[in-house]
């Protein structure tokens, strides 16, 4: 099959088409190198030239200050709910996590078995419907960091703003929208993202934390796992992933010439209101699962009137090539994950199918 379907999936998700057709006309060898980009040494120029492009084109997009640093890991954004805690939180330390989402407990439970961590708020009561209000936080400001989640995939729910954490450090898995709108880096002290979502493929997890937070990190991590021997190492402590990191590279350099975070968030947020829209329009038939605040712009979710139906929306819109739509076995429903390379068409496609679908079966 050449042809390109419209894919809705939550992650590994939809690239760019420039991407893949970059890296496909190079798979086999990279201009001048007269290798493939996966045959050649982590410790050559040639990768060298591209782990280190792809750090200063991400400190571009994002305005990202001098004292922070870039690092590209392993073990996806999971491994980051046992690293930050391993890391930042003293031994029989505590922090802070806000539960906006299935991820976000997750993280909690990592926590756990490092220090304490405390719940300072949970929307959980409610289905996730949102994020916790500034006066519902419960913060301690003698926590080690505060941790949240910017966009809880399977809920569809994302901070507008990140929350307001005094001067305690702010930890954030922006696994699902990282780069797809404005960030104020300096807000942060750490941020991750495993790449699967909006910058590449599986099996790379970019990491940006702020230097002074490797003067708390214990003497006796393994190193694979201790930020400072990561940044020592500028992320070659081991062999990283070099396709991961090379599709990553030309994935920021298509972020940049589609205007950066500026342009990449008004794109996100138009895209997205084309979707809310029909669905505040179906008179009540689809059922959006987020409050109108604080839904997301990279995972839509919604229910029909009966799972019997969902199935059978899911089922047909996969015959009209719009694929991956069933929610997260956890939630159900319908699930459309539009991230940056998401194209509009695809949005307006789908909107097209709800309407006909409710004809025919409201
Ligand atoms: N956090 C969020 C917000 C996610 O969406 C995901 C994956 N869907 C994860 C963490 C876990 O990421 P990984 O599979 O890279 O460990």
């Amino acid at each position: 099959m050449t042809e390109r379907i419209f894919n809705f999936a939550a992650g590994p998700a939809v690239l760019p088409e420039p991407v893949l057709e970059e890296a496909q006309r190079d798979l086999i060898s990279l201009p001048g190198v007269g290798m493939s980009v996966m045959e050649i040494s982590h410790r050559s120029k040639t990768f060298d030239a591209i782990i280190q492009g792809c750090e200063a084109d991400i400190r571009r997009l994002a305005a990202i200050p001098s004292g922070y640093h870039v690092l590209f890991l392993q073990g996806g954004a999971s491994l980051q709910f046992a690293m930050v805690p391993m890391n930042l939180m003293p031994a029989g330390g505590k922090a802070d996590y806000i539960v906006t989402g299935s991820w976000g407990k997750k993280a909690v439970k990592e926590a756990q078995k490092f220090g304490t961590a405390q719940i300072a708020g949970s929307t959980e009561s409610e289905s996730f419907t949102r994020v916790p209000d500034a006066s519902e936080l419960k913060l301690d400001p003698s926590a080690a960091y505060v941790h949240f989640t910017s966009n809880e995939t399977i809920q569809g729910v994302e901070w507008k703003q990140e929350p307001s954490v005094g001067a305690v450090p702010l930890v954030c898995d922006a696994s699902s929208d990282i780069f797809s709108r404005p960030i104020d880096v300096r807000k942060y002290a750490l941020i991750y993202a495993g790449a699967q979502k909006n910058l590449g493929p599986s099996g790379v997890t970019l990491v940006i934390l702020r230097n002074d937070l490797l003067d708390r990190v214990p003497k006796n991590l393994a190193a694979m796992l201790d930020y400072r021997v990561q940044v020592e190492n500028k992320s070659l402590y081991n062999t990283p992933p070099v396709f991961g990191v090379y599709i990553m590279r030309l994935t920021i350099k298509w972020l940049l010439e589609q205007g950066g975070l500026e342009a990449m968030g008004r794109r996100n947020a138009e895209k997205a209101k084309v979707l809310y829209d029909a669905i505040d329009g179906s008179g009540g038939y689809y059922r959006p699962h987020a409050e109108p605040a604080h839904r997301s712009n990279m995972n839509v979710t919604f229910r029909l009137p009966s799972e019997e139906l969902e199935k059978k929306f899911v089922s047909e819109a996969t015959a009209a090539k719009l694929d991956s739509l069933k929610g997260h076995r956890s939630v159900g429903g319908i699930r459309a994950s539009i991230y940056n390379a998401f194209p509009r068409a695809g949005v307006e496609a789908l909107v097209g199918f709800m309407k006909e679908f409710q004809k025919k079966n409201g």
